[in-house]
């Protein structure tokens, strides 16, 4: 058992960070990767996760996962992964909170509206570069600089904790190592949040009725073992109880199966340093063959099932219209843009600028845009 204070010699020791772009004083009772998960968490972007889009809108209930409770599940099974793991939990918390807040509103169809109105214009939307403008830029909270002034393996984890960057294709990147594998801190928030979503989506699918019970059983053979059980050992409990019994199993096993096999791929790698997880040639962090095969049936299965269902094709369908006649709108009317758009629109294509504008929305206050400017 590890409590998160033993440091493993491959974990990134925050005394040996590379440092924030603008030097600040030392605080005295926290050190920086506590400080950067504080700045994430107080920062407007965070907040506005809340009302963002995961799977499911507020329309079918307000106790499914939305963005921000997303990110505080990814959160807490980053943590015990990594405090299993000797890793540096600071950061890890640090990354795992900030790994969505580049998202735009409507979820998944929500980035692809995106990043469909920016090739229009031969621009694309990625969220992981995103992210990094809004910590760099967009949030205003010091007198002496823009943006969150992050150390540097925090900015590193939001541009390479789900893939690697080319860096023939990204000079502008080129301070992100991009040629080295990233610490296995921010390997570790891919694979946890495809954990979290999985399991999550399970569970929302279930409840909001769009996945049914024999559905599951038959798509997911391991699913359908754990509910065997569950059914043996509770025969009187209530079916959606039976449901979460297996889904525990599941998460359980999963997570487990991350972190032992990640610490034997640290052994069988012989690394014994933040430098040698960076040489080595791929990811060390993540799932046996065996599990990552299941984790990719149930992803498969939430696709078929979920995520292109019948059922949430309106709100897909929302979110494409809304966002590609906003962003016509403003590319046609950029006076209709807020002020302090219209001023940044004399440094950076007007496009980009337009981009930015969306992507910081709300599920909410994009509605309200568009009711704003094209009502009746
Ligand atoms: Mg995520």
């Amino acid at each position: 058992m590890a409590d998160g204070s033993f440091l493993a010699p491959y974990a990134v020791r925050v005394e040996n960070s590379r440092g924030r772009r603008h030097s600040e004083p030392k605080h005295p009772y926290r050190n920086d990767f506590q400080r950067d998960r504080d700045r994430v968490i107080h920062s407007r972007a965070f907040r506005r996760l809340e009302a963002k889009t995961q799977v499911f809108t507020r329309r079918y209930s307000d106790h499914f996962r939305n963005r921000l409770t997303h990110t505080i599940e990814v959160a807490q099974i980053a943590r015990t992964v990594a405090a299993q793991l000797g890793l540096n939990v600071d950061l890890v918390e640090a990354l795992a909170l900030v790994h969505d807040i580049g998202h735009p509103p409507f979820g998944h169809a929500g980035e692809k509206a995106l990043d469909s109105a920016m090739r229009r214009h031969g621009l694309f939307f990625d969220h992981n570069l995103h992210a990094l403008r809004i910590v760099e830029d967009f949030e205003h909270r010091y007198a002496a600089f823009r943006g969150l002034n992050l150390t540097f393996e925090v900015r590193e984890g939001i541009i390479k904790h789900s893939h690697d960057y080319d860096a023939e294709e990204y000079p502008e990147l080129a301070e992100y190592l991009l040629r080295s594998r990233p610490p296995l801190e921010a390997q570790l928030i891919d694979i946890t949040d495809e954990i979290a979503y999985a399991s999550a989506d399970l569970d929302d699918g279930y409840e909001a009725r769009l996945l049914t019970l024999e559905q599951i059983r038959e798509g997911l053979p391991v699913f359908a073992g754990f509910l065997r059980e569950a059914e043996e050992h509770h025969p009187d409990a209530a079916e959606k109880l039976q449901f979460n019994e297996a889904l525990r199993r599941l998460l359980d096993r999963w997570v487990g199966d991350l972190i032992h096999n990640t610490q034997q791929q640290i052994k069988a790698a012989g690394v014994t340093s933040v430098q040698g997880v960076r040489e080595c040639a791929t990811r060390i962090a993540g799932l046996t063959p065996e599990i990552e095969q299941e984790r990719r049936q149930t992803k498969q299965f939430l696709y078929q099932n979920l995520y292109f269902s019948a059922a949430l094709e309106p709100e897909k369908d929302d979110a494409e219209r809304i966002i590609a006649e906003l962003f016509d709108l403003w590319t046609k009317q950029p006076e209709k843009l807020p002020l302090s758009y219209q001023e940044k629109a004399e440094q950076e294509p007007l496009a980009r600028v337009i981009c930015d504008y969306i992507a910081g929305m709300t599920d909410n206050y994009i509605y309200e845009q568009y009711g704003k400017h094209f009502a009746g």
